[in-house]
């Protein structure tokens, strides 16, 4: 942890240009979730530092929007040099704040660092277009233009990429924003934020928040007509309530909620490939991820093998602290979100269903860790299969045909992401796309890629972010109609 200064540890909020204390002076503890302990102490917006941050989004909106795109461009790009350039500090502070192995919070630094670069490159690009009107009775033109002032309400389980992801868009378009981080993950999000400041950020421009009172601060910034529009990645429960409070003002929002991701097995899968892929779509971010596979459908006639064999491997995981580079699996972000995953690993072994490893809290570890577990024959109404699961336990579920399983993984409210196995890709192809959701992997265990569209259906969100459609969500398209 050397590279990780006490600058970064004891930390202000920036309300405009300017680091400072709380208005009321209040700072809270972060903790790193393997052992509790402290690690920094950060200062804890209240909703009067939050009108303030947007008193300034307001204030330099004109002079930011008429800052020529290529100067935007190159205030990104360089944020994305600085960024790649400090990888393993980075990398370390976040597995320090939320626990991930260390060559997961390094994969962050890339794929969040790609968003930057991705944007610095969109950010020359946004065109508007002219047409002859059908009726020839003049020119139909329009223009792109940003939203305006924007919040940024981000989670603790990707403290790096939820930032960027939302950030370096809105900046691309010409918006000024304000970030508030998750209360767990805050240190991440200002190191990003001085690195931006240190690449040439213009003072104002980009506020950011920590705070351990988040309805109080958001609630804040929703009722002021002045913001105009609300990004949010975190739970689906608390995304509904967002989207209450953003329609007094019928805010532009972009939701990016839960998921319960079902990763299929088909008969004809080659099943020690569909393993390899479970333990990447399950384990990654220490189970901790809204696209981490949550429900196993596999074919009845290889679901025994398969079963047994994502055991066996579960079984060999090397679960540890996320600094120690032999680790596999780090901690959950906190004691009592182990207690949610032991509770829901015993609501289905009430429920019938038989533990092939795993099932009870490494408590010689510490308190917030939890072993890979695989737990076959849950009945159906077992919460497991309808809640999102938020850790290193597989379900399997033996289903009799490809509509069966289709079936089962459209019952849901949600639809964030799917995998699905097969070994005749049409036929794999077919099974995906009959599926609710946003996004489909097809015989592998990642979906997430900076270039594509990221999002969901039904209750998994609003919108998408990613790629060249990321930087729509902070777009307004005018129509100006020209006589010619
Ligand atoms: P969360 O509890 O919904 O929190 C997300 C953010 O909202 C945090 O910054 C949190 O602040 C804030 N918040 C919580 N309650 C609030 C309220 N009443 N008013 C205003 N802000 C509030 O979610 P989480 O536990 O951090 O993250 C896990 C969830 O995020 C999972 O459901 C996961 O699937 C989802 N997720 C989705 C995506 C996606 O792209 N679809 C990506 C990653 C995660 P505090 O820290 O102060 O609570």
């Amino acid at each position: 942890m050397t590279a990780v200064g006490t600058a970064a540890r004891t930390a202000r909020l920036r309300v405009g240009g300017a680091w400072r204390e709380a208005s009321d002076g209040a700072s809270f503890d972060v903790r790193d979730p393997a052992t509790s302990a402290a690690i920094g102490r950060v200062a804890d917006a209240t909703p009067a530092d939050a009108i303030a941050a947007l008193d300034s989004a307001v204030a330099t909106a004109p002079a930011w929007v008429a800052t020529p795109p290529r100067e935007r461009a190159d205030l990104l790009r360089a944020w994305y040099e600085a960024l790649v350039a400090a990888t393993d500090e980075l990398a370390e502070l976040m597995t320090l704040e939320m626990g991930k192995p260390l060559a997961e919070s390094r994969g962050e630094v890339r794929y969040g660092a790609e968003f930057v670069r991705w944007y610095a490159e969109e950010a020359v690009r946004i065109e508007g277009a002219t047409a002859t009107a059908a009726d020839g009775s003049g020119e139909v033109k329009t223009v792109r233009e940003p939203v305006g002032p924007c919040l940024l309400v981000t989670p603790w389980n990707f403290p790096l990429a939820m930032v960027t992801r939302k950030l370096a868009p809105a900046l691309a378009a010409g918006c000024t924003a304000i970030v508030k981080p998750a209360q767990q993950t805050p240190l991440t999000a200002l190191r990003l934020v001085r690195m931006l400041e240190q690449a040439g950020l213009p003072p104002g421009v980009v506020s950011i928040l920590p705070t351990t009172r988040s309805a109080d601060v958001v609630g804040a910034l929703l009722r002021d007509r002045r913001l105009r529009k609300l990004s949010f990645t975190g739970s689906t429960a608390v995304g509904r309530t967002l989207l209450a409070g953003a329609a007094p003002n019928v805010l532009r929002v972009s939701m990016e909620l839960g998921g319960n991701a079902p990763f299929i097995v088909l008969d004809d899968a080659d099943v020690e490939a569909a393993v390899e892929g479970a333990l990447v779509a399950k384990l990654r971010n220490n189970g901790e991820a809204c696209t981490a596979a949550n429900r196993f459908l596999v074919a009845e006639r290889i679901e025994p093998a398969f079963s047994a064999r994502l055991a066996e491997r579960m079984a060999d995981v090397r679960v540890g602290h996320g600094s120690d580079p032999a680790t596999q699996l780090g901690p959950l972000i906190d004691a009592h979100a182990a207690e949610g995953v032991h509770a829901l690993v015993q609501d289905a072994v009430g429920a019938g269903a038989e533990l092939l490893t795993g099932g009870a809290p490494l408590v010689d570890l510490g308190e917030s860790f939890y072993p890979p577990t695989v737990l076959r024959g849950a009945a159906p109404g077992a919460r497991i299969w309808d809640e999102e699961i938020f850790g290193p336990v597989a379900p399997v579920r033996a289903v009799a045909s490809d509509a069966e399983a289709i079936a089962l993984a459209n019952a849901s409210e949600v639809g964030l992401a799917a995998y699905v196995y097969g070994g005749e890709l049409g036929r794999a192809l077919r099974v995906a796309g009959a599926l609710e959701v946003g996004m489909d992997a097809v015989n592998r265990g990642t979906v997430s890629n900076p270039q594509a569209p990221f999002g969901g259906v039904k209750h998994s969100g609003l919108g998408r972010e990613g790629g060249r459609h990321g930087i729509d969500e902070y777009l307004e398209t005018k129509y100006l109609a020209v006589e010619a």
